[in-house]
């Protein structure tokens, strides 16, 4: 199985630094289940090539995972010809410093953003959409091709193995670390018995971008192939932090004095809650609440009497219940909320009734068609006396020096408005459903790009 590391860069030859393997050489080291060989097939003063190749031992690879009860299974298995934990565990062994963020030689190049291209030639995964959904929000493009079973036989279809080119422009560590974790939860095996070390293993080199990741919940139990109690272990370790008292306890630190070091996320969500609380709402819609971050605020708000938190995803809202203790809650504070699964582009009398809505940073995950729907939803049938509505501001993408030209802050965007199209969509929407509206920036104020978020606010006119 082999993976290629492709880098640009003047001088390439930086590169050899960060992997600590020498360019003229070609190095073999010994793996427990098989054999690795590092060497470069290109360099030019530019470009920089490095390849992986691992030899598994297939016997004894499938010997060790004991409940097997096929027996023939121990001499034909794709095992050495896939990409699987036995890479990763070969990713680790021998670019362990480079996947460690440790340079002695060169430490300057540890936390520059490389234009990388990694490119896997047999990667097993149930299908190409998860490729895509597992690697995307990590900011990679993400290239996928079918391999047939046997080109001799077309009929036969296609297997469960691609061909895979993700790139983006990052840390070369963490391309790395994003490879080590992924290649086996895409895969959905390991090579050795998954005991609680692993939970180590994977907060180690998960940790800060794991708990961000939309699928963090499935990385996480494939990961530990489907262990009930480490995959509880690990997620409760993931979502630690986010509890609703220890919650409480950060946002009046920082309501004190570190302002400055809110993240965009938190000073959007503030800004939300201060424009809800200068309507006086006492029922709030948080339409596509995702994890339910601004529903822990609302929730705060004592003068807000009925919250209903609604999202299209299943796994969002489980994941905002367990972000709200919601098992733990006490019935005063349960009987103020609700979370129901719903779309924003059907019309639904669960939604009518209420003083004020949010939806932040929703609209861009709809595609531009769907809008109109949702316009009629929220304005004509919801219709709460305000919406809040926040979205990206395309044009400050340009000052985000790790977003490549053109691309989206985030995979699932299906678009990024300037501040001009959000306005006069916002105008539209607030003329045809008696509505005025206002805009604010969200986040530091550039003078010619804008914020990096934007906020629109409308009032009912009747
Ligand atoms: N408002 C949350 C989440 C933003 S991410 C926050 O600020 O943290 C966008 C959310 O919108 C996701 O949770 C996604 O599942 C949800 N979403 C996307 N399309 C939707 C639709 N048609 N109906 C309801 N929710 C939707």
């Amino acid at each position: 199985m082999l993976l290629t590391l492709f880098a640009q860069h003047q001088p390439a030859s930086d590169l050899g630094y960060l992997y600590h393997k020498h360019p003229q050489k070609v190095q073999e080291f010994d793996l427990r289940k098989g054999k690795a060989t590092v060497f470069y097939p290109h360099q030019s003063e530019t470009e920089i090539s490095l390849c992986l190749l691992v030899e598994a031992d297939p016997v004894g690879l499938v010997r060790s995972n004991s409940n097997d009860t096929f027996a023939l299974r121990q001499y034909v298995n794709d095992r050495p010809y896939v990409a699987s934990s036995l890479m990763s565990s070969a990713l680790s062994q021998v670019l362990r410093n480079a996947m460690n963020g440790s340079c002695k030689d060169r430490p300057d190049l540890v936390d520059h953003p490389f234009e990388l291209r990694a490119e896997l030639s047999a990667l097993p995964a149930p299908g190409p959409s998860l490729i895509h959904e597992l690697f995307e929000p990590l900011g990679y493009t993400v290239e996928t091709a079918s391999v047939p079973l046997d080109s001799n036989w077309p009929e036969w279809g296609d297997a469960k193995y691609f061909r895979v080119v993700i790139s983006g422009k990052c840390r070369v560590q963490d391309l790395l670390t994003h490879l080590y974790v992924l290649i086996p939860v895409l895969d959905n095996d390991k090579h050795y018995f998954v005991s609680d070390g692993e939970v180590e293993k994977l907060l180690e080199k998960g940790g800060e971008w794991l708990k961000k990741h939309p699928k963090m919940e499935l990385i996480t139990r494939r990961y530990l192939r489907h262990r009930k109690s480490l995959t509880n272990a690990a997620l409760e370790r993931l979502t630690e932090g986010n509890g609703w008292e220890e919650e409480e306890e950060k946002t009046h630190q920082l309501e004190d004095a570190l302002e400055e070091k809110l993240t965009l996320h938190q000073v959007r969500l503030n800004q939300v809650m201060e424009k809800i609380r200068e309507t006086g709402a006492k029922s709030v819609l948080d339409l596509g609440c995702g994890e339910g971050k601004l529903l822990r605020l609302l929730l705060k708000e004592k003068g807000i009497e009925k919250i209903l938190g609604m999202d299209v995803s299943y796994r969002s809202l489980e994941m905002a219940k367990r972000k709200l203790y919601w098992e733990n809650m006490s019935p005063r504070q349960k009987e103020r909320i609700d979370l129901i699964h719903g779309a924003l582009t059907y019309r639904d009398r669960r939604l009518e009734g209420f003083d004020a809505a949010a939806l932040v940073e929703v609209i861009e995950h709809l595609d531009p068609p769907r809008l109109e729907a949702l316009e009629k939803v929220v304005f004509q049938h919801a219709r709460p006396g305000n919406v809040v509505i926040t979205t990206v501001n395309q044009e400050y993408n340009v000052l985000f020096e790790s977003l490549a030209p053109g691309k989206f802050r985030h995979g699932d965007h299906r678009f990024e408005w300037t501040r001009a199209q959000f306005e006069d969509w916002a105008e539209k929407v607030a003329g045809n459903h008696k509505y005025k509206v206002s805009f604010f920036p969200v986040g530091p104020v550039h003078e010619q790009h804008g914020a990096p978020s934007q906020m629109a606010f409308f009032e009912m006119l009747d």
